[in-house]
């Protein structure tokens, strides 16, 4: 009883068990079942989704070659234009000269000095008195110029032309403007002009605003520049910091190597835009060396020379250059009858006609491609050795004082103007 009793409770669990396991089995291959049926649903989904993008992908593909494609065509284009630009900038010439008439302080023009139409010619009259008792007589002065700029001409239309040769030095070559003339003949309202923006402003701030918006441009094409200022002041034949605000002055020296100049414990700043160009200028001006002369009671008696050195990157493509914009405000190149009872002047005076001497010498004999080129002889010329050089741009913008009475220094600077190169500019005397 016992047993059966036993028996038929084993036999009952037995059933109860093998009806669980077949319910399982049943459950099990439903969800396989299940499993499958979401494995290929996920699988036409997987080819739908690929259906579906394919065609983006490759569309997308297309697009990056043809991206690839236009960038290349840009960049080709942007070599094709600076060497299209450089071989313009040659036919002016490597070594230009222009020549800029400031305004009677009342405005107009004197009777003395007359610009012929066509904007490349100054004529000079000097009338003599007759020693012989006859009628006074005439001699006119004539020289040709690259460009000259009559006293109407805005500080815009000058950078017009200057504009160029800023573009060059982006595009890695050497620049060097330089403003010649007399004390209070326009030499810094041409380089920097009053006033930081607008109108008024001169060829160094004009400069800086072009180059920066210049090399963002470029910036899309891949171009990346550091830009490192210095400024600079040559006294006397000596060099001075004109960023330097410590108290001890240090000494300096001109290092070469190659075709680079470097200055010994000068200050080179770092810069990423005009206005930090702006402010260094503030400071240089606060540090430049001024002093008296009979005609300008500021003066400037030393060459400011502010240097702006350019590195061009384009990594995509492997191109590197490195170039100079040097822009200079010499200083006054009037002679020694000027400066009537100022004798301390005189060693001043000496320094800066004979630095201004040099460079007209090296200007003309790098126009003349002479193989030895005196660039030692002057701080100035040896300061600025790298960037005159080579394949650099050089242009001298003569200014000239309209008074009668600067007719003499007026002839002067006109002839000095035909030494710098003498292959550009041809003065002639006639007597019509
Ligand atoms: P420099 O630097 O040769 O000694 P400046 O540039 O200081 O001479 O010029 C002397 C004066 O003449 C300044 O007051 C200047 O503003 C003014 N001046 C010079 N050139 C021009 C010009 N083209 N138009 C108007 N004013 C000028
Ligand atoms: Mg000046």
């Amino acid at each position: 009883m016992m047993l059966l009793c036993t028996g038929g409770t084993v036999i009952e669990e037995l059933e109860k068990v093998s009806g669980e396991k077949s319910l399982l089995e049943k459950e099990l291959s439903d969800l396989k079942k299940k499993y499958k049926d979401r494995e290929t649903e996920l699988q036409t989904l997987k080819l739908y989704l690929f259906l579906c993008l394919f065609p983006v992908q490759t569309t997308l593909g297309d697009r990056e070659s043809e991206i690839s494609c236009l960038k290349d065509t840009i960049h080709s284009g942007e070599m094709e234009r600076r060497q299209l630009h450089n071989t313009i900038q040659e036919l002016k010439g490597n070594i230009r000269v222009f020549c800029r008439v400031r305004p009677l302080v009342d405005g107009g023009l004197s009777e003395h000095i007359q610009l012929p139409v066509g904007n490349k010619r100054i004529r000079l009259v000097r009338r003599e008195k007759s020693h012989t008792g006859g009628p006074d007589t005439q001699k006119n002065f004539t020289f040709n110029f690259d460009r000259v700029f009559g006293p109407q001409a805005s500080q815009h239309e000058v950078f017009e032309e200057i504009s160029p040769l800023v573009q060059s030095a982006l595009d890695g070559y050497n620049v060097c403007v330089f403003a010649y003339g007399q004390t209070g003949s326009g030499k810094t309202f041409t380089m920097e002009g009053s006033g930081e923006d607008g109108e008024l402003s001169g060829i160094i701030p004009k400069a800086q605003e072009n180059i920066f918006n210049k090399a963002e441009k470029l910036g899309e094409q891949g171009w990346e520049f550091t830009f490192t200022a210095s400024f600079m002041e040559v006294y006397n034949e000596t060099l001075r910091d004109l960023l330097f605000t410590g108290k001890k002055r240090p000494n300096h020296l001109i290092k070469r190597q190659a075709d680079k100049v470097t200055i010994t414990n000068l200050k080179y700043v770092k810069v990423s835009n005009k206005d930090q160009v702006l402010g260094l200028i503030k400071t240089a001006n606060q540090n430049r060396a001024t002093a008296e002369t009979s005609r300008n009671e500021r003066s400037s008696r030393s060459h400011f020379v502010f240097q702006m050195e350019i590195q061009g990157v384009n990594v995509g493509r492997g191109i590197q250059h490195n170039s100079t914009l040097c822009l200079v405000d010499l200083a006054g190149s009037e002679r020694m009858e000027d400066l009537a009872g100022v004798d301390e002047r005189i060693p001043e005076m000496t320094a800066i006609n004979k630095s201004l001497s040099q460079l007209a010498t090296v200007i003309n004999a790098l126009a003349k491609k002479e193989k030895h080129i005196p660039y030692r002889d002057s701080i100035l010329t040896d300061l600025l050795q790298g960037c005159l050089c080579g394949n650099g741009k050089t242009l001298m913008i003569v200014n000239i004082a309209p008074e009668p009475d600067s007719l003499v220094a007026t002839l002067n600077s006109l002839r000095f103007a035909s030494r710098v190169n003498s292959c550009v500019i041809r003065p002639t005397t006639d007597n019509k």
